[in-house]
């Protein structure tokens, strides 16, 4: 069990590094721990471990997100890398800090992680295949233009379908990993691009932090302006988005509907991966929660696999035994527990920060 966690949290590492990369470089923030785009007053994403130990309301809840994951072990290991002064990142971060460099990103096989779901791209970063009644729904679309012919066609192709059926992609915030290969798809197939209105601005916006390289890198085109409660439909398929500001300023999360085994389940997606800076982001990102909670979600993922959980364990084990034990699912009553947590946890660095 514990070497298991320990794996886990190196996966995590591993994807959250070029995560917390992609960050530093699109925001030209150096080293610091603190999450590029961040809404905070005082700037950072994250409090000191200092702060954290020090601040008695951030230990109680803390202490309330540990009695809520109980004895159950699924939860207790969801707790221990939810709850923490750096969150979800913080074995990245950890390795940044001690400069470690991240292996180089392998491709991975497609894998099919519900019915109706597809994990293409990298170990680090991916593109999530939705398959509807009117062709592919696409969350994310890796870092680069040529990335589009050299892996996310060849990816498609290989789950048998046609990319030109890409309909939609709906990015999950304005960094270059997760629009790259957008503009090729609004060119080559007319797809609809959406985003949160914030982060088309961000997009947009000069960014003095850039280099002339990535200044000059292609986006796509203003298409689809997301607001908080938006949905995208295509076929008989509809994602509800929530924006969740923290990442970036427009980051967003996802309800989305899949079929596991033949039966309906909601799954939740968080685009800025639990960054709440500030109160207004926390209040956000617990509204986002609740709705998940309403909408009785039992699955969790981010656009960076390992950022939550071992996913790429869990990816290979469905490679293996498509029918086998699926590891993103949670029973309603445990996901409504992680998602207390969740709330907690973010809360308890809010507060650590002295927001
Ligand atoms: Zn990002």
């Amino acid at each position: 069990m514990r070497s298991k966690f320990i794996i886990g949290l190196a996966v995590a590492a591993f994807a959250a590094l070029a995560l917390q990369i992609d960050v530093t470089a699109q925001q030209g923030r150096g080293g610091a721990p603190a999450a590029g785009g961040t809404t905070a007053a005082n700037g950072r994403g994250y409090p000191t471990a200092e702060e954290y130990a020090s601040s008695k309301e951030a230990q109680a809840h803390v202490a309330k997100a540990k009695a809520i994951a109980g004895t159950d072990a699924k939860l207790i290991m969801r707790w221990e890398n939810t709850c923490g002064a750096l969150g979800p990142q913080r074995p990245a971060l950890e390795a940044q800090n001690a400069g470690q460099k991240p292996a180089p990103p392998k491709v991975v096989e497609p894998v099919k992680l519900f019915d109706n779901l597809w994990y293409i791209g990298y170990d680090t970063i991916g593109a999530w295949v939705i398959q509807t009644s009117d062709g592919i729904l696409m969350i994310d679309a890796l870092n680069t233009v040529a990335e589009a012919t050299e892996i996310i066609e060849p990816s498609l192709k290989k789950i048998g379908m046609d990319p030109a059926q890409v309909k939609y992609i709906v990015v999950g915030h304005g960094h270059f990993d997760h629009f790259g290969a957008a503009p090729y798809f609004q060119d080559k197939y007319k797809t609809r691009i959406a985003m949160s209105a914030q982060d088309w601005d961000l997009i947009e916006r000069p960014n003095p932090n850039q280099s002339a390289a990535q200044a000059a890198r292609p986006r796509p085109k203003r298409d689809i302006v997301i607001k908080d409660g938006d949905k995208v439909t295509l076929g008989d398929t509809s994602i509800t988005l929530h924006v969740t500001p923290g990442h970036t300023v427009g980051s967003l999360a996802y309800l989305i509907p899949l079929r596991h085994q033949g039966k309906p389940i909601t799954a939740l997606m968080l685009s800025g991966a639990n960054i709440t800076p500030d109160r207004a982001s926390l209040t956000a990102f617990h509204r986002a929660l609740d709705m998940a909670k309403a909408a009785g979600a039992q699955a969790l993922f981010n656009g960076h696999p390992g950022l939550f959980g071992n996913e790429l364990g869990w990816m290979d084990a469905l490679r293996k035994n498509p029918t086998g034990l699926n590891e993103f699912v949670y029973t309603r009553d445990q996901f409504s527990k992680f998602i207390d947590i969740m709330k907690e946890c973010a809360a308890s660095r809010v507060v650590a920060m002295g927001q």
